[in-house]
């Protein structure tokens, strides 16, 4: 943000529209040494402000803070980009989803698998049967923690309180009693803690 463009901008179109300082000041009740100020780029408006003065210029927020017209194909473009980063992040939650179902479906079987191996292989020495559990255990943590990272990296999490969404730190993500679609978590929002529903989508 440039004071001085917007301040320049504001001189800019107030003559455009013929109008006095003075006059904006009046339509804005605020004092001309206000808008003054504005224009010379010692200050920016108030937010309060910014919307009436914005209407009363004919111009927009955006206009306003870039100290310039943002010509409208410009404002369409930065708006689909936006959409389709939307959109891209949406698809990535998705698959990470359905990863962290399969990496922990696929750890599931292997660490049966290898236990199903100690138990009823016979003629395996007692240290070989000793090593494949061994085994079964690093595949199980390994696998459920691939799992749990690239489950807590899907979507966000809706407060059931202030409906504020966030990702969860991974701690209180690990600690949080869950089911399948909900999570028990702490809102960094609002501090409250509950049971948070997934969201895979903005
Ligand atoms: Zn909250």
């Amino acid at each position: 943000m440039d004071q001085i463009k917007t301040g320049r901008f504001i001189a800019e179109s107030r003559k455009e529209l013929g109008l006095t300082q003075r006059q904006l000041a009046d339509a804005l009740s605020i004092s001309d040494k206000t808008v003054s100020k504005w224009e010379c780029g010692k200050g920016m408006p108030e937010v309060s402000l910014m919307l009436p003065l914005c209407e009363t210029l004919h111009i927009t927020v955006n206009d306003l803070l870039s100290g310039m017209r943002v010509a409208e194909a410009e404002y369409r473009k930065s708006a689909e980009e936006n959409m389709m980063d939307l959109l891209r992040e949406n698809q990535e939650n998705r698959k990470r989803f359905v990863l962290a179902i399969l990496c922990a479906a696929v750890t599931i079987v292997a660490v049966c698998a290898l236990v199903a191996i100690a138990a009823f292989m016979e003629n395996l020495p007692a240290a070989a049967r000793i090593a494949v559990l061994f085994l079964a255990l690093l595949t199980g943590i390994a696998g459920m923690g691939a799992a749990t990272v690239l489950d807590a990296a899907a979507g966000h999490y809706e407060c059931p309180h202030c409906k504020a969404l966030f990702v969860p730190v991974m701690a209180d993500y690990v600690n949080g009693v869950h089911t399948f679609t909900r999570r028990r978590l702490t809102c960094p929002k609002c501090g409250n803690r509950g049971m948070c529903r997934r969201r895979l989508t903005r």
